[in-house]
C-alpha cells in the first residue's frame, strides 16, 4: 500500500508522540495517545487528557467518556472513523489531575501539527481544557459555546466534555446537538 503525503505526515507525529520526553507526564504514562481517526478528516475534535483506560491502550476515548461520545456523535448522525480525535495532552496526568499548563504548552505543537495536517473545516473543543489548549482562554463553557472562535482560521466549535454528561445526564442532548451543528458546517 502506497502511503499519501499527509498519511506519512500522520505516522510522524503519531510516532514523534509515542516516544516523547517533553514533559514529566512522559515518566508516569503507560501509552502516550497520539490520537485517532480519518486523515481526511473534515471533523477534529480535541479534549483533555487520556484517562485510564486510554493510557492502558494507547487509544482515545476508548473508556466511559468515549462511550459517551459515541452515542453523541451517534445521535448527530457522525461516524467516529470519518473524524479525527485527540486531546490536548498525550499522556495521562496521574489520576487523572487536571492539565499543568506547563504540560498545556510542551504538548501543544503535537496538536498545531495535527491540526496542519489533517486541515479539517471544522474544531471541536470538547470542554473547558479542550478549548484552553486551543485558545489559550479559560472560560465557562455554556458562555463559550455562544461565541464565535477560531485557531489560524479554522472555526472553533465548544461544546461540553463527554465526562460532564456522566454528572449531568441533561448535558447529552446539548453535546448532540452541538455536534449535529457541526456536522452541518463541515458539509458547507
Ligand atoms: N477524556 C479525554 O479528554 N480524552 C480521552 O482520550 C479520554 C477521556
Ligand atoms: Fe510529550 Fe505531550 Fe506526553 Fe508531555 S503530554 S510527554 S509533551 S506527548
Amino acid at each position: 500500500m502506497k502511503l499519501t503525503e499527509k498519511e506519512k505526515a500522520m505516522r510522524r507525529i503519531d510516532a514523534a508522540v509515542r516516544r516523547c520526553k517533553k514533559c514529566p507526564l512522559s515518566k508516569t504514562r503507560t501509552n502516550a495517545v497520539p490520537g485517532e481517526g480519518a486523515g481526511n478528516a473534515k471533523i477534529l475534535l480535541v479534549g483533555e487528557a487520556p484517562g485510564k483506560a486510554e493510557d492502558e491502550q494507547g487509544r482515545p476515548f476508548v473508556g466511559l467518556a468515549g462511550r459517551i461520545l459515541d452515542d453523541a456523535l451517534e445521535k448527530a448522525g457522525l461516524k467516529r472513523k470519518e473524524v479525527f480525535i485527540t486531546s490536548i495532552l498525550k499522556c495521562r496526568p496521574p489520576n487523572n489531575r487536571n492539565p499543568k499548563a506547563l504540560e498545556i504548552k510542551a504538548c501543544h505543537p503535537y496538536l498545531k501539527k495535527q491540526i496542519e495536517t489533517i486541515s479539517p473545516r471544522v474544531l471541536v473543543a470538547l470542554g473547558g481544557y479542550g478549548l484552553k489548549g486551543l485558545t489559550r482562554k479559560s472560560s465557562n463553557v455554556g458562555d463559550m459555546r455562544k461565541k464565535k472562535l477560531d485557531f489560524d482560521g479554522t472555526p472553533i466549535v465548544v461544546t461540553y466534555h463527554p465526562a460532564a454528561v456522566l454528572y449531568n445526564r441533561k448535558l447529552l442532548k446539548i453535546l448532540a446537538a452541538d455536534l449535529r451543528k457541526v456536522r452541518n458546517l463541515a458539509r458547507k
